[in-house]
């Protein structure tokens, strides 16, 4: 049996994967303003190398490739690039993360490559609002959110990270929305990633009162979602409304965790909240094998920590999100 099983007896069976940890837009909770420190662009992985890490991992069992960033659609050619994992054998599910603002000139070209399903971040309905958390224009978002519907992705998942004071009056206007354009909902709590994430976690809210005031004007059945990962569905009875509770902070969800990071340079990240990490780049730029790099995939999932310490060690991850994809 080839499949990767780490030292907790979880299966590794996801891979995101980082395309660019450059953005256009600058989430207060994420990319701090005026930040430069990107990696150089010599050493982000070539398709090629992308395709070949990605391609070892699926020899390995993993079935399911997540794009994202920094914002994926800000590199060049993604939609070659989706198109090439697609075609791996093994992938069966490429789906991609993003901010939207370009998806109105994307969307039918990455239907057309194969990838089956989208998450769009969007914290607020509001435009002066939404510049304020991200300095970008809501207007692209929504166009972009219409072509995605146009281009017949379904379902596509909003991802709203939800702020005490910041957008949390804004939670029933998003279950609103997602209801009349069938949208499913999912909210997150923040998390301390950086000194971004870090200050965003002063405006965090435990999505367990979320829930309970939903609650209130809603009927909430239990719900399911296919490929629907660590969140906690409810449906809204009486409706097609899924709605996804996305917690590592108030109830971790890492006994369950199937998944790694690869970043734009070719470092295998274990897990969002702890250091473990393992780099491919110097591998697969020294001529490494397939064998070998499977060999390299496997030695780094024994590196695979339990669990993050997001609660008891807030200060300890310095990176932002941006790098490793959320
Ligand atoms: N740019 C794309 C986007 O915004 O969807 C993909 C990358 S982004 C880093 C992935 C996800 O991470 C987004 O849903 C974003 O809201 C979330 N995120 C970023 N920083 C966060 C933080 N400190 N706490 C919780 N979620 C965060
Ligand atoms: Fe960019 Fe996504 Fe981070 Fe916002 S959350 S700054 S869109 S990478």
């Amino acid at each position: 049996m080839n499949a990767l099983i780490d030292p907790f007896g979880r299966r590794i069976e996801y891979v995101r994967l980082s395309v660019t940890d450059r953005c256009d837009l600058r989430c207060d909770y994420c990319m701090p303003k005026g930040f430069r420190d990107f990696q150089e662009p010599d050493d982000w992985l070539r398709f090629d190398e992308i395709e070949r890490v990605i391609g070892a991992f699926a020899r390995l069992g993993v079935s399911r490739v997540r794009l994202t960033g920094g914002e994926p659609l800000v590199r060049r050619d993604l939609p070659e690039l989706a198109a090439r994992l697609a075609r791996l054998p093994g992938v069966d599910d490429l789906s991609l993360s993003t901010n939207a603002t370009r998806l109105n000139k994307h969307a039918q070209a990455l239907r057309e490559a194969g990838v089956s399903r989208l998450n769009v971040s969007l914290d607020t309905l509001r435009a002066e609002r939404f510049k304020q958390i991200t300095g970008g224009k809501l207007e692209k978002v929504l166009a972009g959110l219409m072509a995605a519907k146009a281009a017949g992705f379904a379902p596509v998942k909003i991802n709203m990270v939800v702020m005490r004071g910041v957008n949390d009056d804004e939670v029933e206007d998003m279950v609103a929305f997602c209801l009349e354009h069938d949208f499913t909902l999912r909210f997150i709590e923040t998390m301390p990633m950086g000194k971004t994430g870090r200050s965003a976690s002063s405006r965090y809210l435990d999505l367990q009162t979320v829930r309970a005031r939903l609650g209130e004007r809603y009927e909430l059945l239990p719900g399911v979602m296919p490929g629907g990962g660590p969140a906690r569905y409810v449906q809204v009875a009486g409706t097609p409304l899924r709605i996804g509770f996305i917690t590592p902070i108030s109830q971790h969800f890492c006994e369950t965790c199937n998944r790694v990071r690869l970043s734009v340079d070719g470092t295998l990240y274990m897990c969002l909240g702890q250091e473990e990490r393992f780099e491919l780049r110097p591998l697969l730029r020294a001529g490494a094998s397939d064998a070998e790099l499977e060999a390299a995939v496997r030695e780094a999932i024994t590196l695979k920590p339990e669990r993050h310490e997001f609660r008891e060690e807030p200060g300890k991850i310095v990176r932002f999100m941006s790098m490793t994809g959320g």
